[in-house]
């Protein structure tokens, strides 16, 4: 989202108006004590340390760093703590450097944390807190106070912010529960800090600093691993869901949609090899579906023809790494960049890239999990592209290589669906029948038949529309469906087909006569019409009629014939 020029200036002037009077306020006029200034720089140093060691949990960051900023107002008063506030956000701005309007979202952050100061200091004073304090209730109640009122008021100015951009309904996100949470582990930890340094100097800095930070960042470790873990469980329940998907466009959306889901990438790639040309084939950033249609040599020209050769996956933090080398459609922005391939016979047959506008955005453990979907996704794909085949195979005729019975009956069923959904759809039918085919294996051989089946199964697709389902029926018996035709165009297609084959020369080799010379024969072929709904409802009852007409219009009638269903 771009901040409008109207906003930019309101931040601007909300920050010289409000915060820059109130810092000077907070830091002249506010209780203060004098300041120990290696004991102010050793804060300032593990308030930075702290913040540089976050924490995630779901999509929310939880950074520590108030148990310093809360010991430093219990120790010289609101101006010091305002200021170290100031310096601890420092290693934050090095995480979202991708930001636009960055400058802008720094003065409002620097805006609401002085306003957090002050809230909290009055709130703390107002109960009687000296600054300074020895007396354990008073340091106790001051620092609680101190640390509630300043969770409430940052939770309520970034809500507020929320509401105003039209982003937020709930108050109590899982993102603000957890930052109290947070709170509330950290209020120990300050009080201890204070009341050491008071007694210890900086002593206690290392004392209590160096197992914080460790301890923080034992927690981070055990926090990426748990998130691996749960990448992980999500990854294997995928592979199963895909394994069950057996069209191709299934199992892609299925395998981008996850991506998605699982990963903070704002792009996803899809590029496959297409015999050693690359091709984006699908693409989605931002979560839309987009068309990218790039030469194959600009991305063999770029760092991806690499990954391609070598199979290789690479997780890269930040643009400087990867963008000279990029082709233009990958760059916009982007700043971490994950690259996988996809293995199939030990080819690299695709790369899934996903990319992000965030430094930073993708972790070593989340490229792990990539390679895994993108083996699942291969093995899927190819079960897919074996089950498409057989079932293409048991669907097609050996002989003729045009559609079997079982591919005709599933047709009519998907067509029967469609007259059934509108009663202005039509589908019209024909039947072929060879006349007089058995003499022709009696004369030639069945080797001869099967000739003269395959060049007139040949000859008829050849013949009609480009959206007619020809489908052999049955030994010397064919069916030609129409759909959108009706039962005089039908009528028309079929003496078209009649007379093409009354004049076609078929050539056999007699496997029968003596020579077995080549010979040429000519065959004619009868058949019947039928249509729906003019004739009937059903699709089942559409063949039988074509049948009737064949039998009763056609072939009694003297053979060579197009006879219509006549009810
Ligand atoms: P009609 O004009 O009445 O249709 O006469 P017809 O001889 O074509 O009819 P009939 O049904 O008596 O004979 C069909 C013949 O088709 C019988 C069978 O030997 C032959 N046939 C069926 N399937 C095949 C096949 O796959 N290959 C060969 N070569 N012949 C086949
Ligand atoms: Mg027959
Ligand atoms: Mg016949």
């Amino acid at each position: 989202m771009k901040f409008s020029k109207r906003t930019k200036l309101n931040i601007i002037l909300l920050w010289v108006f409000t915060a820059l009077p109130m810092s000077i306020f907070l830091y002249y006029y506010y209780p203060s004590q004098p300041i120990d200034w290696s004991i102010f720089m050793l804060m300032v140093l593990l308030a930075i340390a702290t913040t540089a060691i976050p924490i995630y949990i779901g999509n929310v960051t939880i950074f520590f760093s108030q148990w310093v900023t809360v010991a430093a107002f219990l120790a010289y008063g609101a101006g010091v703590e305002m200021i170290l506030v100031q310096l601890s956000i420092l290693p934050m701005i090095f995480r979202v450097l991708f930001l636009q309007d960055l400058p802008y979202r720094l003065i409002f952050s620097s805006w609401m944390f002085i306003m957090v100061s002050f809230l909290s200091a009055s709130a703390a004073h107002i109960a009687g807190y000296q600054i300074g304090s020895m007396d354990t209730i008073q340091i106790l109640l001051g620092a609680t106070i101190f640390m509630f009122v300043s969770l409430l008021s940052n939770h309520v100015i970034l809500y507020s912010r929320e509401r105003i951009l039209g982003q937020k309904e709930k108050f109590f996100s899982r993102d603000a529960l957890w930052d109290y949470a947070a709170g509330l582990v950290t209020l120990p930890f300050a009080v201890a800090l204070y009341v050491l340094q008071l007694t210890m100097g900086w002593l206690a800095f290392p004392l209590l600093g160096i197992p914080f930070l460790l301890i923080t960042y034992v927690m981070r470790m055990y926090n990426t691993a748990e998130r691996a873990n749960i990448a992980l469980a999500k990854a294997s329940a995928f592979g199963h869901e895909l394994a069950d998907r057996l069209s191709v466009e299934q199992i892609v959306n299925m395998f981008l949609e996850h991506l998605k889901n699982l990963l903070p990438a704002d792009n996803i790639y899809i590029i496959d090899n297409l015999k050693g040309n690359y091709v984006v084939m699908r693409a989605l950033e931002d979560g839309h579906e987009m068309r990218i249609d790039v030469p194959s040599d600009t991305i063999k020209n770029s760092f991806i023809h690499y990954y391609f050769t070598y199979s290789e996956k690479q997780c890269y933090v930040k643009s400087s790494e990867w963008v000279h080398e990029a082709p233009d459609f990958l760059k916009n922005d982007m700043n971490s960049l994950l690259i996988v391939p996809v293995h199939r016979n030990k080819k690299t047959e695709g790369l899934i890239i996903l990319t992000a506008r965030k430094k930073y955005a993708f972790e070593k453990f989340q490229l792990d999990i990539v390679h895994l979907l993108a083996t699942y996704f291969a093995v899927s794909l190819e079960k897919a592209k074996y089950v498409n085949a057989a079932v293409e195979k048991s669907e097609t005729c050996a002989l003729t290589g045009l559609h079997n019975y079982r591919f005709l009956n599933k047709t009519l069923e998907i067509e029967q669906n469609r007259l059934n959904s509108n009663p202005h759809l039509i589908l019209s039918a024909l039947m072929l029948d060879i006349d007089h085919f058995k003499q022709i294996n009696d004369r030639y051989g069945h080797h001869a038949g099967n000739i003269v089946l395959k060049d007139f199964a040949k000859l008829i697709q050849k013949n009609v529309p480009e959206d007619a389902v020809v489908a052999r029926y049955g030994g010397e018996e064919f069916v030609i469906i129409l759909p959108q035709y009706t039962k005089e165009e039908a009528t028309k297609i079929g003496e078209k087909v009649r007379q093409t084959v009354e004049i076609h020369p078929f050539l056999v080799d007699s496997d029968l006569t003596k020579n077995r010379l080549d010979e040429i024969i000519y065959i004619t072929v009868s058949i019947g019409v039928s249509s729906a709904p003019e004739d009937t409802d059903e699709t089942m009852s559409l063949l039988r009629n074509a049948d009737r007409a064949l039998y009763i219009g056609a072939k009694q009638a003297g053979r060579n014939k197009v006879a219509e269903y006549l009810k």
